[in-house]
């Protein structure tokens, strides 16, 4: 799960990070409200879940209040990436000396978080990591131990020179790892963290993400929660025993099993197709399931042809079938479906679709060829 940053900066000033002040607006009429009529620096910041705002331009200064409405003004309905501004956070702009990163994250390979930290902040870190990885420090963190004092001073110090502000970072540092612990978090990045004129040390900008799997445990983190559209039918999906994840393609998949539903994907990618979704309906036979997928894959607006493809084992394809049957039937479509079934009565399953009218296939292949035909027409 996601959160926007300022959500992320009260989580920070919650946790004694320093964060300007600022006002989260939905409209041009909540800024002029809200703000003070006081002109001064001001930074008016788009609200959307992605990175590299800044460079999309929804990240703008405003030396009155008269124009921070203005930026608001252009900001808010913003498309960034895809998304729609829906949000816009005012907050007090500072002078800036330096831009630094520092982030955590779980670490597979480790085992553990990883403190990472760069002193070429303010660009996004992917990008530090693609051309320069050389500049990224890193520091794995022992689970039963913690982020500890001298580790973080060890990570500030390479960032910072002066003991003042080697101070601050690692006092931030060990902030920001107990809030991660305390909140489940996979992710937390500053950047950048900034260093001002006056050798204070603060952060700019916050990106949280929290671990799904632990949401239930935490209901402060859950309530914050703000969704998009696309996340917001993976949550239903979900809800309902599926998993589904959108994608940017126009080929609807309905797979059943976590890794036939990748070689599906892989497939389709494989003939010079874009898949539109993940979906797995999992293994049980239960049309119910079909039906429910069949409707979030045929309302996505993006989606020209539906690939299907079961290989029946406890799942069995005469289910499969009639779900699907039962699905055309509720939802009236013009989009075009292509079916393979095999494994367990995939002989039924098949006499069940063909009785309906609907072509099937006998191989992956041949349905991933025929499902990019089907959605260039
Ligand atoms: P992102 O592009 O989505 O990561 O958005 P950021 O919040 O990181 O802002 C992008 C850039 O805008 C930062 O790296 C800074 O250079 C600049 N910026 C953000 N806030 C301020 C501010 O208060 N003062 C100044 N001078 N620049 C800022
Ligand atoms: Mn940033």
């Amino acid at each position: 799960m996601k959160i926007h940053e300022y959500q992320a900066r009260k989580l920070f000033s919650k946790y004694g990070i320093p964060v300007p002040e600022g006002e989260v607006c939905r409209s041009v009429d909540e800024v002029k409200k809200k703000i003070s009529d006081e002109d001064k620096l001001r930074v008016v910041k788009a609200q959307v879940h992605v990175g590299g705002r800044g460079k999309a331009g929804g990240v703008k200064l405003a030396k009155t209040k008269a124009e921070a409405i203005e930026r608001a003004e252009e900001i808010l309905g913003m498309n960034i990436k895809g998304l729609t501004v829906e949000k816009v956070l005012i907050a007090e702009a500072v002078d800036i000396e330096k831009e630094f990163y520092v982030g955590l994250i779980n670490d597979r390979n480790t085992k553990s978080v990883v403190l990472m930290a760069s002193a070429e902040g303010g660009v996004e870190i992917e990008e530090v990591a693609r051309v320069s990885p050389e500049k990224i420090i890193k520091m794995p963190i022992d689970p039963t131990m913690g982020l500890m004092d001298w580790q973080a001073r060890k990570i500030a110090l390479q960032l910072f020179s002066e003991p003042s502000q080697v101070r601050q970072a690692a006092a931030i540092l060990v902030k920001l790892y107990q809030l991660y612990v305390d909140t489940d978090c996979s992710l937390a990045e500053i950047n950048p963290l900034v260093l001002t004129p006056d050798k204070k040390v603060m952060a700019l900008d916050g990106k949280m993400n929290f671990d799904d799997n632990a949401l239930f445990r935490q209901h402060k983190i859950l309530d914050m929660r703000e969704v998009n559209e696309d996340e917001a039918k993976e949550i239903e999906a979900t809800a309902k025993g599926l998993s589904y994840i959108k994608l940017e393609g126009n080929i609807g998949c309905m797979v059943n099993g976590a890794g036939l539903a990748m070689a599906t994907m892989d497939m389709i990618k494989l003939y010079g197709g874009d898949p539109d979704n993940f979906l797995d309906i999992g293994g049980s036979s239960n049309a119910k399931k079909v039906v429910d997928a069949m409707n979030i894959l045929l309302s996505d607006k993006n989606v020209e042809a539906v690939m299907i493809n079961i290989f029946g084992g406890i799942t069995r394809c005469d289910d499969v079938a009639r779900g699907l049957v039962t699905a055309l039937d509720e939802i009236k479509t013009d989009i075009p479906i292509v079916i393979r079934l095999s494994g367990t009565n995939a002989k039924e399953g098949l006499e069940i679709i063909k009785d309906y009218g609907l072509p099937t296939v006998s191989t992956m292949s041949e349905a991933a060829k025929k499902a990019i035909e089907l959605s260039k027409k």
